[in-house]
C-alpha cells in the first residue's frame, strides 16, 4: 500500500482519492476551502440556493461511456437526473430558438425559422450525427462507436467543422438569428466542432442535470471518498511541496505542519503546482499553451437574483440582446439567464431564483482581479453591475419589475480567490479551430512521485475531463506500485524494501 496525497479537493483530486482508494491505497486529500467540489459548488443566501456550476453533466446516459465515470464517483443515482427538453433558448430580432434534446425537432424549427437554409442546417445536423457515432456520446446509437469503415466515413465532416471557427459556422447561415444560435454558446473563437460535440451529447439524453445541482453533487462525490476510508482535510492549503533530487518527500501546508508520501498528485491549478509548490517552469507544452494568444483563458461573472415569480416565460438558459446603453458596462452583447424551476427546493415556495452569467476574455478577468486589491471599489462595481443588470432584465421581462432583489455578485476575482486559479479561469484554455488538443501527461519530467489530475492537462471539457484526469493519475500510481512490487519480488529477500504500513 502506497501512501497518496492529494492537493486540491475539486472533482480531479476526489477522482483520483476514489480510484487510488479502491486500488487499496492510503488517501488524503487538502483542500483550502472549508466545502470540497472546486469550481462543482453553489451556496446560500437568504433562503436561496445559487448553483455555480452545472448547466449540462456528460455521463449522464447509462449507455455511454461516460456514464461509468460518475458512477465510480457516486455523483447520481438514475432516478435523480433531470432531462430538460431544451437546453438554451436564443433570442434575435424577436424571435427564439431552442437547442431541443430532440435532434428532429431542432431541424424542423431551424428550417421554420430558415428555409433559405436549409442546406446548411441539413449540414449541421448531419455534422452533429456524425459526433454522436463517431464519439460513441449518444443519440440513436449510444455508446456503440461506428466501425472503423464508418468513421473513415464520417472523419471529412469532422474536420470540415475542426477546421471552422464558431464564428466561420455562424457566418455560412444567412439568417440572424441561426447566426446567433451558433455563438451564444461558446462565443466567436472556439472551434465549431467543440460546438457540435455539446449539441451531440445533449441531444444524445446524454447531458441531464443531477438533481440537487452542483451542491449535491460535490457533496456525494466526497461521501463517496469518504466511504471508502479516504481522509479529506478541510481548510487545509499546500504551500510548498519539497524535493530531493528527482524525489518529492513532503508537503508544507499554510499552517507549518508537514506530510510525508509516496506519491503527490497535484489537482489544482497548474500555474499553483508549478510557480508555487514545485517552484519549477512548467513543461514545455504547458509554457506554449500559457504563450499562445490563440488558447487564451476565459473566466466569466455572474449575479444571482430572487424572484417573486415562481413561472418565468423560458425554460433552462435564455439568451437576449441587451440594449445597447448595458452593452458597455456588462462588455457583452447578449445576457445569459438562467431559471430553475426544475429545482423547488432552490427557492421558498411561489419564488425562483434567477441567475446570470457573462462569459469574459483574460484581459478583462484580470481587471476585475486587479480591482479586487481596492475593497470599496470592488464592491461599488458589484453593485453597479448588480443594478444594470437588473434593470436590463426588468426591460426585457416588465412583469418582474419590483419583484427582484439581488443575492450575490461573483467575479472572476471570485474565481482566483476561491480555487486559486490563474486568471480566475475555471476551464481549460480556449480550444480554437485548426489546433489538436495535445494532452499533457500525467507524469511530471524530472519528478517520479509528483503527478498532475486536473483539467488543464486537456482541452476544456469541465466535470468528466477533470474526473478522468483524477482516474488517470490513481492508475499511473497502480502501475508504478506494480512495476516496484514486480522488480522487488525479482530481489533477494533480505534487499526487499516493504512499505512502512
Ligand atoms: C460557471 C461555470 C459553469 C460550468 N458549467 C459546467 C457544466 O455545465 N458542465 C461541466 O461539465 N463543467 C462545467 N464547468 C466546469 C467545471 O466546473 C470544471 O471543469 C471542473 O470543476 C474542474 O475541476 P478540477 O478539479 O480540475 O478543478 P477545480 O474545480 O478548480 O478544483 C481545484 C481544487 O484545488 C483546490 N486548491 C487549489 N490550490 C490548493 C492548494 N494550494 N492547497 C489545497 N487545495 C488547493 C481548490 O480550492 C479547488 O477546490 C463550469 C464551471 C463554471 C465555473
Amino acid at each position: 500500500m502506497a501512501k497518496i496525497v492529494i492537493i486540491g479537493g475539486g472533482v480531479a483530486g476526489l477522482s483520483a482519492g476514489i480510484h487510488a482508494r479502491k486500488n487499496g491505497h492510503q488517501v488524503m486529500i487538502f483542500e483550502r476551502q472549508k466545502t470540497a467540489g472546486g469550481n462543482l459548488t453553489g451556496w446560500k443566501r437568504k433562503g436561496y440556493t445559487i448553483d455555480n456550476c452545472i448547466h449540462w453533466l456528460t455521463g449522464t446516459n447509462p449507455r455511454t461511456e461516460h456514464y461509468r465515470i460518475w458512477q465510480d464517483l457516486g455523483a447520481f443515482e438514475d432516478d435523480e437526473v433531470y432531462y430538460p427538453n431544451s437546453l438554451y433558448t436564443c433570442e434575435a430580432q424577436g424571435q427564439r430558438l431552442s437547442l431541443y434534446a430532440d435532434l428532429e425537432r431542432l431541424e424542423r424549427e431551424m428550417l421554420a425559422v430558415s428555409p433559405d437554409d436549409q442546406k446548411e442546417i441539413f449540414a449541421f445536423t448531419k455534422g452533429v450525427r456524425a459526433v454522436q457515432a463517431y464519439m460513441g456520446i449518444g443519440g440513436k446509437q449510444y455508446d456503440q462507436k461506428a466501425s472503423l469503415l464508418t468513421m473513415l466515413a464520417q472523419f471529412p465532416c469532422l474536420v470540415k467543422y475542426y477546421g471552422m471557427s464558431t464564428q466561420d459556422l455562424a457566418k455560412r447561415f444567412s439568417h440572424p438569428l441561426l447566426q446567433k444560435f451558433m455563438l451564444c454558446m461558446l462565443g466567436r473563437k472556439f472551434t465549431s466542432l467543440a460546438f457540435l460535440v455539446a449539441v451531440a451529447t445533449f441531444c444524445g439524453k446524454n447531458g441531464g442535470i443531477p438533481q440537487g445541482g452542483s451542491p449535491e453533487m460535490a457533496k456525494k462525490i466526497a461521501k463517496r471518498f469518504k466511504s471508502l476510508g479516504g481522509e479529506l482535510l478541510l481548510g487545509k492549503e499546500a504551500v510548498k511541496i519539497h524535493t530531493l533530487k528527482n524525489q518529492a518527500i513532503e508537503v508544507e501546508l499554510s499552517d507549518g505542519t508537514r506530510e510525508t508520501a509516496d506519491y503527490f498528485v497535484c489537482a489544482c491549478d497548474t500555474k499553483i503546482t508549478f510557480d508555487r509548490l514545485l517552484g519549477r517552469k512548467p513543461p514545455r507544452a504547458l509554457r506554449a499553451q500559457y504563450a499562445d494568444p490563440n488558447m487564451p483563458l476565459f473566466s466569466a461573472y455572474h449575479a444571482a437574483f430572487a424572484c417573486d415569480i415562481s413561472d418565468v416565460n423560458f425554460r433552462g438558459d435564455f439568451m437576449f440582446p441587451l440594449p445597447w446603453q448595458y452593452q458597455k458596462l456588462l462588455k457583452t452583447p447578449y445576457l445569459i439567464l438562467r431559471e430553475f424551476s426544475h429545482e423547488p427546493s432552490f427557492a421558498p415556495a411561489g419564488k425562483t431564483v434567477l441567475q446570470t452569467l457573462t462569459f469574459c476574455n483574460e484581459k478583462t478577468a484580470r481587471e476585475w482581479i486587479a480591482l479586487r486589491e481596492n475593497k470599496t471599489a470592488y464592491r461599488q462595481k458589484k453593485r453597479e453591475l448588480a443594478e444594470a443588470l437588473s434593470t436590463a432584465i426588468c426591460e426585457k421581462f416588465p412583469q418582474m419589475r419590483g419583484k427582484l432583489q439581488c443575492l450575490d455578485v461573483w467575479t472572476p476575482a471570485t474565481y482566483h480567490r476561491y480555487t486559486g486559479s490563474e486568471a480566475g479561469a475555471f476551464m481549460s484554455f480556449l480550444l480554437p479551430k485548426n489546433k489538436l488538443p495535445v494532452p499533457l501527461p500525467t507524469a511530471i519530467p524530472g519528478l517520479q512521485n509528483v503527478l498532475l489530475a486536473t483539467q488543464w492537462q486537456q482541452a476544456p471539457g469541465g466535470l468528466p475531463t477533470a474526473a478522468t484526469l483524477g482516474k488517470q493519475a490513481a492508475d499511473l500510481i497502480e502501475k508504478k506500485e506494480r512495476a516496484r512490487a514486480f522488480i522487488s519480488s525479482l530481489l533477494p529477500s533480505a534487499k526487499r524494501k516493504p512499505r512502512p504500513v
